[in-house]
C-alpha cells in the first residue's frame, strides 16, 4: 500500500523516457572557468559568472571581512530585528547604482520576483507577461491572483492590442531585459512608450544585463538611457556580481509597498550581513570592469563568426554573453553535450520545459574569465563534434 510510491515511480519513468531527466554534476571550482565536474577537469561554458567575479580575491576577502565585522547571519527578518546597518547602506548604494530613488535587497531573484508580482498586483489587475519570461515571473504572476495576459515574445504590437482592449483597474507589463535562454533583448524603449500611453507600470528583470551592459555595467535601462517613474527595476546579484542575492530599485512609494506587503520579504530571514557587505565590493568591481566587458564582446564576435561552420544548427543572434546553439531534438542535444564533455568542455544541454519543445539547445555562456584560447578550443571542438 503505497500510492505515492507507485505514482512517483511512474512519473519518474515517464520523465526519463521523454529525455527530461536532469542530473546534477558535483563541482569543485579550480579557477573561474575551470572546474572539476564529477572529478573530471573541464573548462566550463556553463555559468552566469559573466565578469568572473565569483572568485575575485577582493570579493572573497570582503565576505570574510563582512562576517568578522557584522556577523555571519542576520538573526531575524528585516521587519523584526534583522535589518542591519550594512543592509541599509547597501540599499542606498544599490539605488545610486541603478539611478533610482530607493532600493530593496532580496535573498535571490526568484523571491524578488514573487515579492514584486504579489505586492504590486492583485485581483482585478492585469499582468502582461512576455511569453519567454523567467519562471520566477510566471510563478509570481500566478501567485498574485491578477489576470495574466501572455503576449507573444517581444511582440510590441500584440501587447498594444491587449492593452487597448483592457478596462482593468491597473496594468503591469513585465519582461526580462535579456532573455535567459535566447540571449536576446526586450524592446524596452517601445515597451516603456506603451506603458506611458496606457498608464501601465513596467517591471524589468535585468538578471542578465546587470554588470554586462550600460556605462559601468549599470544594466539594460542605463544602456538605453531609459528613465521613468513607472519603471520598476529588478536585478540579481548571483550572476555578474558573482555572489547571490537580488534587488528591486524603484520609487519610494513602490519600495515601501514591498516592505509593507511583500510576503516573501516580510516572512523571511534577512540575508547575511557578510554578504551585504561583500555586495558593496561587488558593485565597485562591476563599475570598474570595462576591460572584462570588452573581452566578452571579442569572445562573442569570435563565436558568431565561427557559427556558419555549425550548420544546420543555428547559433542565435545574441549581443549578450548568452550564446545558444539550437539543436532541436533532446537526444541529439545531449549527445553533442556529452561529446564536448569528453573533450573537456562543459556546455549545458537545455531542454523543455525550460525551452519550447523542439528547441533543445546548447546554452553556451561566456565569461570574461575565459581566455581566447578557451574560445578557440570550444570553436574547434564544436565543429568536430557536430559533424559526427
Ligand atoms: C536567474 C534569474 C532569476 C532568478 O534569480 P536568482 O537570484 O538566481 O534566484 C530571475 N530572473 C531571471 C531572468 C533570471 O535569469
Amino acid at each position: 500500500m503505497s500510492a505515492w510510491r507507485d505514482r512517483y515511480l511512474a512519473d519518474a519513468s515517464d520523465w526519463r523516457s521523454a529525455g527530461l531527466e536532469r542530473r546534477r554534476r558535483v563541482v569543485r571550482p579550480v579557477t573561474s572557468t575551470q572546474v572539476e565536474a564529477d572529478g573530471k577537469l573541464v573548462t566550463a561554458f556553463a555559468s552566469n559568472d559573466y565578469l568572473g567575479l565569483s572568485r575575485h580575491p577582493s570579493l572573497i576577502e570582503a565576505i570574510a571581512e563582512g562576517a568578522r565585522h557584522f556577523g555571519a547571519g542576520a538573526g531575524a527578518s528585516h521587519l523584526i530585528s534583522g535589518h542591519h546597518e550594512v543592509h541599509e547602506v547597501l540599499e542606498h548604494e544599490i539605488a545610486r547604482f541603478a539611478g533610482k530613488p530607493a532600493a530593496l535587497h532580496f535573498m535571490n531573484g526568484y523571491v524578488a520576483n514573487l515579492a514584486l508580482m504579489t505586492a504590486l498586483a492583485g485581483k482585478g489587475d492585469v499582468i502582461y507577461s512576455d511569453a519567454f519570461n523567467h519562471a520566477s515571473i510566471v510563478d509570481g504572476a500566478r501567485l498574485s491572483q491578477a489576470e495574466i495576459n501572455i503576449y507573444p515574445h517581444a511582440d510590441v504590437q500584440a501587447l498594444e492590442t491587449l492593452l487597448k482592449a483592457s478596462a482593468a483597474r491597473q496594468k503591469l507589463v513585465v519582461t526580462d531585459a535579456v532573455f535567459s535562454m535566447d540571449g536576446d533583448v526586450a524592446p524596452l524603449r517601445e515597451l516603456l512608450a506603451l506603458c506611458e500611453q496606457y498608464d501601465a507600470l513596467l517591471i524589468v528583470d535585468d538578471a542578465h544585463g546587470l554588470g554586462v551592459w550600460g556605462p559601468e555595467g549599470r544594466g539594460s535601462l542605463q544602456a538605453l538611457g531609459l528613465q521613468s517613474e513607472r519603471i520598476v527595476y529588478m536585478g540579481t546579484l548571483g550572476k555578474s556580481a558573482g555572489l547571490s542575492g537580488a534587488f528591486v530599485a524603484a520609487e519610494e512609494l513602490i519600495i515601501d509597498r514591498l516592505i509593507q506587503r511583500a510576503r516573501p520579504y516580510v516572512f523571511s530571514t534577512a540575508g547575511s550581513p557578510a554578504l551585504a557587505h561583500a555586495t558593496l565590493t561587488a558593485l565597485d568591481l562591476i563599475r570598474s570592469a570595462d576591460a572584462a566587458r570588452g573581452r566578452l564582446v571579442i569572445y562573442r564576435e569570435r563565436l558568431q563568426s565561427a557559427s556558419s561552420g555549425w550548420r544546420p544548427y543555428r547559433l542565435l543572434t545574441s549581443s549578450t554573453p548568452i550564446q545558444p546553439l539550437v539543436i532541436g531534438e533532446n537526444t541529439a542535444t545531449v549527445r553533442i553535450a556529452d561529446a564536448l564533455l569528453q573533450e573537456g568542455l562543459w556546455v549545458p544541454a537545455i531542454r523543455p520545459p525550460t525551452v519550447p519543445k523542439g528547441s533543445a539547445r546548447l546554452r553556451i555562456t561566456l565569461s570574461a574569465a575565459h581566455t581566447l584560447e578557451d574560445i578557440e578550443r570550444l570553436v574547434g571542438a564544436l565543429s568536430r563534434v557536430i559533424l559526427v
